[in-house]
Parts: C-alpha cells; sequence; structure tokens
C-alpha cells in the first residue's frame, strides 16, 4: 500500500479549512483537527484524519450536529450526567471533560457521565487533557454502531471495540497511559490488513461460520454476503471488559447501549462514555508517589528481553515515539488520501467553499 507524506501543519490546517467549510466556528474546527491530526501523531491512524471523510458523511446526513454545546442534565457536585447533543465529538467531549476537570479540582473526585456524542475519536486524547491538569482520568466507552465483536462463546458479533483507558500523571516523568479496544484487533488495524492483503494473527477473527479465521476480508465481505467477527482480546477477560464499558460507558450514562433498535443511523458512530476523574494530591501521598512509580518501572524493566524485543516500554511509550517521529510528516495511504478528496468534494459542492483536495499538499 503506497503511502503518500503530508506536512503535519500543512494537514492541521487542511483538517480546521474542511470544518470550516462545512460550517463549524473555529473553535469547532481548532478542536476537531488537534485531535484527529494528534491522534496521528500518536500513531493511531484508525481514529485519525481518516475520519474525516465519515465525519462529513454524518454531517451531510443530517446526524452529527455542528456548533453544539453540552447541557448538564444531572448535577450533584462531584457528579455530571452530560449530554453532547449529537455534536461533534472533539468539541463536546472537551467541554465536558473540562467540566470535569474543574469539578475534581474542586471536590477531589468527579464521576462524569457524557451521552450522544458523535464519535469521540483516541480515548487516550480525553485522558491526556485530565492529565496535563494533573488528574488521573478514567474511561470506560461505547460505540453506537454496528456491533463487529462477538461475545465470547458467541459465534456472532453482538458489541463493538468498547475502549477503556486510564491516564497516569507521574512527578517528573512521561504519564502512564493505558488506551486500548477491548477487541483482539482495533477495526482500524484489520482494515488496513484487509487494504495490505495481510493476514491478522492467530485468535483475532471467526469467519461467517464462526470459525476461527486470519482473513481479514471477512469483516469486509462483498454486498449482500454476512459478515465475520471480531475477538475480544485475552478470551473472557476482554469480553467481560467490553460488557462493563458497554453497561458504565452507555446504560448508566443514559446513552444508548449497541443493539439494533439504536443502531438506525446511516454514517454516524455515536459515543457514550463514563470519565472518573480525580486528583491524586488529594490522597496524601505525593511524596512517596513519583519514587515509588521509578523504582517499580526499574523493577519492571530490568527484566531480560525476550527473543525479539529490544526493550520494555510503558502503556504510552509507543505514542511518545510515534509524536516524535511524525512531528514534522504524517503518512497517509491512498486509499485514505482519496476519500479524504472526496469528502473536500463533497463540502465544496454542499456549501460552495472547501480546502481542496488534501492530495497537492503531498511531499513529493
Ligand atoms: P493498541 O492495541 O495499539 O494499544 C494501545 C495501548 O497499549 C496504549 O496504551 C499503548 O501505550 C499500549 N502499548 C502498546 N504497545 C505497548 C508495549 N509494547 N508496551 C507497553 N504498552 C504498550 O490500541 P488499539 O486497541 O488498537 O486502540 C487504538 C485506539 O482506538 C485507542 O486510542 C482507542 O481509544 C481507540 N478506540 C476508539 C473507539 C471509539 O469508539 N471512539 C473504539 C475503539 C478504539
Amino acid at each position: 500500500m503506497t503511502e503518500h507524506l503530508i506536512p503535519t501543519a500543512d494537514l492541521h490546517r487542511w483538517v480546521v479549512d474542511i470544518f470550516l467549510a462545512a460550517g463549524s466556528d473555529e473553535r469547532e474546527a481548532k478542536l476537531t483537527a488537534d485531535h484527529l491530526v494528534g491522534a496521528n501523531l500518536a500513531g493511531h491512524d484508525s481514529h485519525g484524519v481518516g475520519m474525516v471523510p465519515r465525519y462529513v458523511s454524518s454531517w451531510l446526513a443530517d446526524e452529527l450536529q455542528l456548533n453544539q454545546h453540552v447541557d448538564v442534565e444531572q448535577d450533584s457536585g462531584t457528579m455530571l450526567t452530560i449530554n453532547g447533543r449529537r455534536g461533534m465529538g472533539q468539541a463536546v467531549t472537551h467541554e465536558a471533560m473540562d467540566l470535569a476537570i474543574a469539578r475534581a479540582r474542586q471536590h477531589g473526585v468527579c464521576v462524569m457521565g457524557l451521552k450522544n456524542s458523535h464519535h469521540l475519536g483516541r480515548v487516550g486524547h480525553w485522558a491526556e487533557q485530565a492529565v496535563a491538569q494533573g488528574m488521573v482520568s478514567v474511561h470506560f466507552v461505547n460505540a453506537v454502531s454496528f456491533p463487529v465483536v462477538a461475545p465470547h462463546g458467541g459465534t456472532q458479533a453482538r458489541i463493538v471495540t468498547n475502549p477503556f483507558t486510564v491516564g497516569i500523571p507521574v512527578p517528573g516523568r512521561e504519564p502512564i497511559l493505558l488506551d486500548f479496544a477491548t477487541s483482539a484487533l482495533a477495526m482500524g488495524k484489520v482494515r488496513v490488513a484487509h487494504n495490505k492483503q495481510v493476514k491478522v494473527p492467530d485468535n483475532s477473527l471467526l469467519d461467517r461460520h464462526g470459525q476461527p479465521t486470519t482473513d481479514p476480508g471477512v469483516i469486509f465481505p462483498p454486498a449482500g454476503t454476512p459478515r465475520g467477527a471480531l475477538l475480544p482480546f485475552a478470551g473472557h477477560k476482554g469480553y467481560a471488559l467490553a460488557m462493563v464499558c458497554e453497561l458504565l460507558g452507555a446504560a448508566l450514562t443514559g446513552g444508548e447501549t449497541t443493539r439494533p433498535a439504536n443502531t438506525t443511523m446511516k454514517h454516524a458512530i455515536w459515543n457514550n462514555m463514563l470519565a472518573v476523574v480525580f486528583d491524586p494530591q488529594r490522597m496524601g501521598t505525593a511524596d512517596m508517589f513519583g519514587d515509588e512509580v521509578n523504582a517499580f518501572v526499574d523493577w519492571v524493566q530490568s527484566a531480560p528481553l525476550r527473543e525479539g524485543f529490544d526493550d520494555i516500554m510503558l502503556p504510552g511509550e509507543p505514542e511518545q515515539r510515534s509524536r516524535r517521529a511524525r512531528a514534522e510528516r504524517i503518512p497517509i495511504d491512498s486509499g485514505t488520501l482519496t476519500q479524504m478528496d472526496e469528502a473536500a468534494a463533497a463540502v465544496q459542492q454542499a456549501r460552495g467553499t472547501s480546502p481542496g483536495p488534501l492530495s497537492v499538499l503531498e511531499i513529493r
């Protein structure tokens, strides 16, 4: 698969401009670009600028609503229930997290439920927003989209890739950031394998008959053929964590769970999220926390390396490395680049203005 290098700053400008052209205000367009380009910088292309065409389709179908602000529906001081009003996930989630962080600063902790957000992207971004303010942040997320993951023991998809995320600020070193889908592979990674026509690892997929397979094509069958399913990571453990994400992230927040009655959208991905944000300073352990983390990390990283491994990384470290590698330019695959050019053309047609094709910005 051919990759095209786009200067990072130009890519960011292009994403700002396409949402300004669609009608977002400056703040929303910038938050969206910060998030999507940030996901590419972090190495998670599945949640990066390649989502722009999907967002444009969702907006054109009148599903994604631009320039929304959140409604706080319940407020008991340390607990907030917030409605994202089908708004741009990157903007309404930023607003909801700001409210939760302010409450955590005031009271020590805030449990915040956000429902009805449009796709809120890379969940690690939201943990990073809290971590930047010195807060620990734990996130349980559902996605109201077509089921793609089989429950443990099942042969057909019933659940989604429900991400689980924890961000921990550590004095004197980079934060710890756990942020992953509860499926064995994220959906975007199966798509990449399919585009590259390579197999996926064992224990990742079932075919449409419920049989294990390494062929990613089972998730993208010809029209009219039933799809296979992704498997949860680590068998029953990933499935159990996905259930908790769905029930806390959606059922408890007042959002919709992922079942046929709720998956009526054409292009939107709706996300619901429960976030627990708290101020670690209030634990009264600040004096020893950093030292204890450093000592424990030293111990963990003293393990002899297995064959094929160069080092033992910490959660969050692959993203830090990717940011350094991609600071100046970001690779975009051909298929995604074409879709982005098409998205610009669609905005041009709908609104009479657009930033033009992204492909002209490629470094040649
Ligand atoms: P992944 O499998 O790449 O795992 C990423 C996590 O594992 C990070 O915390 C990373 O720091 C850590 N990690 C990776 N390699 C490591 C190593 N060698 N040592 C230590 N830690 C390591 O992630 P994924 O499951 O592909 O998910 C990708 C992204 O997709 C996430 O950002 C997630 O939030 C997002 N997502 C979003 C939705 C949604 O509906 N919005 C749904 C699913 C996933």
